[in-house]
């Protein structure tokens, strides 16, 4: 093990399996590691470097706010945080904006404007909120609550109450048990990432949000992982022709620093006030400036790149040797080998690509403007591995 390993397993909680590379630069979906070797990046920090590694566009932009004022607090005005707020808003139809850091602040922000929202106009009993089986929330106890699958939740207990699980696709079932409990929320991925990359349906999503709309019931989208370009919309729910009243997005939204932001449409605009909520952190200018520059490139050609790549990728590994199926939407990509996941994407590290799995699958998450012969290198390497290792 190298000095560095030895110094992060010593001092570093254990919460992490980290695979044995010492990445030290990138550029674009090219990183190097601390021996100079170079790998294709299919994961972009988990969906996070939408734009690949030392992105120049964003770069120029974070670096000048850093020289101008690095921090101000949520006690005065910053220009890069209300600017981004409208881009927001403009190109969602969302009306207000909180941002925060990281996914999970995201959506708790999420749970507490339905909660408020439903409790004011219901009364304080209507507070249980609708998530999905094999969903995935975020790791405060508040979201692992959210989150729909029991591994997460036993050395935990007691998670925060009021979080209630129905099986995707199954409208019948979600309709009756959000009755049932009088339900405050609704919330969803439109694409369930760490569940193994599976889209929802269109009809249940559709559905969903009738059902929520007819009964008041606020439904909050998930956008943390399929936001910001992702399945070749600009949020995943655009796919499906809804409007949520909530959304949460974070990752790729800051381009590879700390940003987050709940989105609150008509319906709940004005449910919070001030002293609701806060964040130290959240609207930081640095992280704002940079996001200013990804939310502004994430237009109609960018989107029609991320549709056709994805084609690309669907076709190179449906019906190839070693792979079971392949799901997801856009560049947020599983495939299911006869193999084990883990093991192919071990030994395409050593041939120079970066992967990621989810549950059965090898989970692609690459940059959306990765290069073409980048991604075709790729995928060569990975759907060989698939075809070799197969137990
Ligand atoms: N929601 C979804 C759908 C996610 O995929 C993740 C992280 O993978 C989160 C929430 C949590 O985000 P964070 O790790 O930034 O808190």
């Amino acid at each position: 093990m190298s000095e560095l390993q030895s110094l992060d397993k010593t001092y570093v909680a254990n919460t992490y399996a980290r695979f044995p590379v010492e990445l030290v630069s990138g550029k674009g979906s090219v990183l190097t590691d601390s021996n100079g070797k170079n790998y294709i990046d299919l994961g972009s920090g988990i969906a996070v470097n939408v734009f690949g590694a030392a992105d120049d566009i964003w770069k120029s932009a974070v670096v000048e706010q850093l020289g101008k004022l690095q921090h101000a607090s949520n006690l005065y005005y910053t220009e890069p945080c209300a600017e981004l707020a409208k881009m927001l808003c403009e190109k969602t139809g969302m009306k207000k904006v909180f941002f925060g850091n990281s996914g999970a602040e995201a959506n708790e922000c999420c749970v507490k404007v339905a909660r408020k929202y439903s409790a004011e106009k219901k009364g304080p009993a209507c507070h249980t909120i609708v998530t999905l089986e094999n969903s995935f929330h975020g790791r405060t106890l508040t979201m692992l609550a959210a989150t729909g699958q029991e591994h997460y939740h036993e050395l935990f207990q007691p998670l925060t109450p009021g979080f209630v699980h129905t099986p995707a696709n199954d409208f019948e079932a979600l309709k009756k048990l959000a009755l049932g409990v009088n339900a405050a929320g609704i919330m969803m991925e439109c694409v369930q990432g760490e569940g193994g990359v599976i889209a929802l349906d269109q009809d249940f999503v559709r559905k969903t949000a009738d059902f929520a709309k007819e009964n008041d019931i606020p439904l909050i989208i998930d956008e943390v992982q399929t936001g910001n370009g992702r399945t070749g919309a600009l949020y995943a729910y655009m796919n499906y022709g809804i409007q949520p009243d909530v959304v949460s997005t974070a990752k790729g939204i800051g381009g590879g620093l700390p940003l987050a932001a709940c989105l609150m449409g008509e319906k709940v605009q004005y449910v919070l006030g001030a002293g609701d909520h806060g964040s130290t952190f959240g609207g930081n200018p640095v992280a704002c400036a940079g996001a200013l520059t990804i939310l502004s490139r994430i237009d109609d050609e960018l989107l029609a790149e991320v549709r056709a790549k994805s084609e690309y990728v669907f076709k190179a590994f449906e019906n190839a040797d070693g792979v079971e199926s392949v799901s997801g939407m856009g560049l947020m990509i599983g495939i299911k080998p006869v193999g084990p996941a883990g093991k192919i994407v071990k030994a395409a590290i050593d041939k120079g690509v970066l992967a990621l799995t989810a549950k059965d699958r090898i989970r692609l998450l690459p940059a959306l403007n990765i290069p073409m012969d980048q991604l075709e290198k790729a995928v060569t390497i990975l759907k060989n591995l698939c075809a070799e290792i197969k137990d």
